[in-house]
């Protein structure tokens, strides 16, 4: 099964900028401020040439997004995937922007991405494409300027490469020019787990709101990498039960829950959640269309759209992933009544404790595990907070009240700073 079959193949950027549009309307904002919020303030496109374990040379595509920088540094991640395209990348950076601001805090909005396939390619050829990308982005990266992190198919192991690149080319070491690195090189405690963790909480508030108890509740996770696997552990732990997940390869069913924890060892050992036994094999659409009560979309975007969104039977959809309902997907589930937290408050527990380890690096320190999680559940149930409280205030959707409080947030410190010169 590829990515293609399930994503409707609209363009992510006009997507994030429908959203964008929705959200200035009822903010009332004007002309000239929507013009200069809305687009990224720097786009670099660069060319990663690495030898390839055969000798021969390829070259690959990479960007690197400033989306805005009024509030602080750009932050956001760096995905490794076939299907990365500038478009894409300037989507997920406009994300980040709103995300910093609904999630409070000091950082603007960024992102990166190179079209590859890690899956296809060897350690050494990763590490090559790591190093050679990052010293085409070099000159606009920094602790001060623009942090990255990982993304979809990238990892600790690549921002400790990122990491030493960069502290190479300066002669010293910058642990801040990257966050998600291994807790050796001053990686925060907490980090891996964090965007899961982040949903975790949201799904929390969010059961809580609708009085629906999370014990029995019914889960069904599409994506089981870091932020599907990390939510369903969790979830799992709070005795909902985890009925179904998928990753690129398949989808899984049974209807008494899955055991998340031998399902993790099983996709570490042989890279899938598929061939697991104790679970049926389903179609990856089966699994969009299961009744269940929770429903986390834990993958790419689009996967979610104006074809398949009538099928979808949840209560709740918490996005995990970044985009993964279209906005024709958005009427069809607002209407059904399903309860959507958007991705830039639902998945906000990875910049958070990006921006948390940062703060540790800036200041050498070490906070402890418990000091880490306490402070994200304090930020991510204050922040579901603000925006349920702005939905029911303005009578918008979730995705629309905090697109209204990252907007805002970033339009206000745009106007304090002034048009330079
Ligand atoms: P990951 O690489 O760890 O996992 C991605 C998972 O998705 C893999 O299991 C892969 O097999 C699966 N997948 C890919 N295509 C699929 C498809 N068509 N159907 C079903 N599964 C598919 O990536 P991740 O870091 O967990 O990122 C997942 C999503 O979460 C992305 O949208 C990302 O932007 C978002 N996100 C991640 C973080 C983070 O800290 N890692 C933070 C915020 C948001």
């Amino acid at each position: 099964m590829t990515v293609g079959t399930l994503v409707n193949e609209k363009n992510p950027y006009e997507l994030a900028m429908q959203n964008f549009e929705m959200a200035a309307d009822v903010l009332g904002l004007e002309a000239d401020i929507r013009a200069m919020v809305r687009a990224p303030e720097r786009v670099l496109a660069v060319t990663v040439p690495v030898r390839m374990d055969n000798g021969k040379v390829t070259c690959f595509e990479g960007y690197r997004v400033q989306h805005n920088t009024s509030r602080g540094p750009a932050k956001g991640g760096i995905r490794f995937h076939p299907g990365v395209t500038l478009e894409e990348v300037k989507a997920l950076a406009t994300w980040m922007t709103w995300k910093c601001a609904v999630m409070d805090i000091p950082f603007g909005g960024g992102k990166g991405g190179v079209t590859c396939n890690p899956k296809e390619m060897s350690i050494t050829e990763i590490e090559h494409l790591t190093r050679r990308y990052t010293s085409a982005i070099l000159p606009i990266i920094g602790p001060g300027q623009d942090i990255p992190a990982p993304d979809v198919y990238t990892n600790s192991q690549i921002m400790a490469w990122i990491m030493d690149t960069y502290s190479m080319t300066r002669g010293y070491l910058v642990p801040g020019v990257v966050t998600g690195k291994p807790i050796c090189l001053g990686g925060s405690l907490g980090r891996n787990e964090a965007t899961g963790r982040g949903v975790f909480y949201t799904i929390e508030s969010a059961c809580q709101h609708l009085k629906l108890p999370l014990k029995g509740a019914k889960v069904t996770v599409q994506g089981f990498g870091n932020a599907g696997s990390v939510s369903a552990h969790l979830l799992d732990g709070a005795q909902a039960d985890v009925v179904a997940v998928s990753d690129s390869r398949g989808a899984i069913y049974n209807n008494q829950g899955l055991h998340i924890p031998k399902l993790m060892l099983h996709k570490e050992k042989t890279g899938s959640v598929v061939g697991f036994s104790g679970a049926e094999e389903i179609s990856p659409e089966e699994l969009l269309a299961l009744e269940c009560d929770i429903l986390v979309p834990a993958a790419l975007e689009n996967i979610i759209h104006g074809e398949n969104a009538r099928s979808v039977r949840t209560k709740i959809v918490a996005e995990a992933a970044n985009g993964p309902l279209t906005p024709e997907a958005d009427a069809i589930l607002e209407d059904k009544g399903t309860f959507v937290i958007p991705d830039i408050l639902c998945n906000g527990g990875g910049v958070t404790v990006s921006y948390f380890e940062w703060v540790q690096n800036e200041q050498h320190l070490r906070w402890d595990l418990h000091e880490v999680n306490s402070r994200l559940e304090r930020i991510m149930k204050n922040s579901f907070s603000e925006v349920l409280e702005t939905k029911l205030q303005r009578k918008v959707s979730m995705r629309t009240a905090a697109n209204v409080i990252g907007i805002a947030r970033v339009v206000e410190a745009n106007k304090s700073r002034g048009l330079y010169p």
